[in-house]
């Protein structure tokens, strides 16, 4: 690993700044799915367990400056459930008011901060604000793989000024992730499905130098079928897009990457659940239907072809999953990778945008050997771009390492 883990830096008795991504879903001021609060729970029981005072920090929608709906108080009870520790709030970041709450910690105790966001420094990742953040604390352990896309002063700008390390689940993302498409076990394939290859250029362009298998499914590989010169009725299809599809195949046979697009398709008469639809060869598509998901052999060809490979990375669903029967695709492949992962046969990692929805769905998310929840981050990573809050770790443990040289 080329950043320190927490294993490497010693917490005892000293203040730590942990930053998580407690960015959660909620309904009526409670929070609604604790997932990304759970995952920290490894974190925060290594630093307790090592005698660190814990303050965390995260962001929480959106605010522009202190807007009193972005408050992260609410979720105090959740953290401490969660967590099975007690937590103290500081109704501030920064400032006398953490400087009150952190002088009420003793080691082994944990309190959260107020929202991040609410200084608009943050953002800037503005050098007086990260200052002001470090002078709460001894060592910062960022634990937020979701944000660190974002080069803010709680992302980035904290690792320039602290000792720094990252926490078990930051650890685990980078070590799945790198398994994936940096050193993965050949041959290596990635899924793309979803809507639209327009937001999605980047990543095939990347993902065409990596792996040697493109598979394509969803509304985006209408797209594919449409610059190979088949018209697909009345389906999702970014016409105008057609040229770059061309450049993205171009580029793959570059690479030496096979592409596999759909030789079928399940096509309706509108977007619906259980509207009328029939199986269509793909270049077959009535004028007046829309391909929804693929069709039964393009998903007999996606397992052929994934049977003989070692690595998957998967985004986007296969079909228009929210609705039957047009998440058949996508729940019988997610079936098939869960099992052949689990037989050990191959590696596979999946997330970004509507995956994890959608293998929630087929429910198998516990099968696959990894499933980040990091959307943003994950897909930025999958376009092959430098995460700055990760290349700060990197960066920082490289400036250790040549100060014990
Ligand atoms: P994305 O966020 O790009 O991964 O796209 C996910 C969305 O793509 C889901 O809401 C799906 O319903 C939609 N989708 C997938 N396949 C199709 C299709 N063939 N036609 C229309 N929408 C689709």
């Amino acid at each position: 690993m080329d950043f320190l883990t927490l294993d490497q830096i010693d917490v005892k008795n000293k203040t730590v700044l942990l930053r998580a991504d407690l960015n959660v879903p909620t309904k009526d001021g409670k929070v609604t799915d604790t997932t990304r609060i759970d995952r920290v729970k490894p974190t925060i029981a290594h630093l307790v367990k090592q005698g660190a005072k814990v303050l965390v920090l995260s962001h929480f929608g959106r605010p522009k400056g202190v807007t009193p709906e972005f408050s992260q108080e609410f979720m105090v009870p959740a953290l401490a459930q969660s967590w099975n520790v007690s937590v103290l709030f500081a109704k501030d970041c920064i400032g006398a008011e953490a400087e009150s709450v952190k002088n009420k910690l003793q080691p082994g105790q944990v309190a959260l901060l107020e929202n991040v966001r609410f200084h608009a420094g943050e953002e800037k990742n503005d050098p007086a604000f990260s200052k002001s953040l470090a002078a709460l604390g001894d060592v910062f352990v960022n634990d937020a793989f979701s944000a660190a896309h974002r080069a803010h002063s709680s992302t980035e700008g904290l690792a320039h000024l602290l000792p720094t390390a990252a926490g078990l689940l930051m650890a685990e993302e980078l070590k799945a992730l790198e398994a994936a498409l940096e050193k993965p076990q050949r041959p290596g394939a990635a899924l793309v499905g979803g809507a639209k290859i327009s937001t999605k250029l980047d990543l095939l362009g990347n993902l065409v130098q990596k792996v040697d298998v493109l598979v394509l499914g969803g509304g985006m590989a209408n797209t594919f079928v449409f610059a190979q010169g088949t018209d697909l009725g009345k389906s999702l299809c970014e016409k105008d897009m057609a040229e770059q599809a061309r450049d993205i195949m171009a580029k793959a046979e570059k690479a030496g990457c096979k592409i596999i697009l759909p030789v079928d398709g399940l096509a309706a008469d509108t977007f619906a659940a259980n509207a009328p639809h029939d199986v269509y060869a793909i270049d077959s598509i009535p004028a007046d239907r829309m391909v929804l998901d693929i069709g039964p052999k393009s998903i007999q060809n996606i397992k052929d072809v994934l049977k003989d490979c070692k690595t998957i990375v998967w985004n986007g669903p296969l079909g228009a999953f929210e609705i039957e029967p047009f998440d058949t695709a996508t729940v019988q492949i997610a079936k098939y990778v869960a099992n052949e992962t689990k037989a050990g046969r191959f590696a596979s990692i999946a997330g970004g945008g509507d995956t994890v929805a959608a293998l929630e769905h087929a429910g198998i998310v516990a099968d696959l050997t990894y499933v980040s929840t990091a959307g943003g981050a994950f897909l930025e990573w999958l376009e092959g771009k430098t995460l700055p809050g990760v290349a700060a770790l990197k960066q920082h443990a490289g400036q250790q390492q040549k100060r014990q040289a």
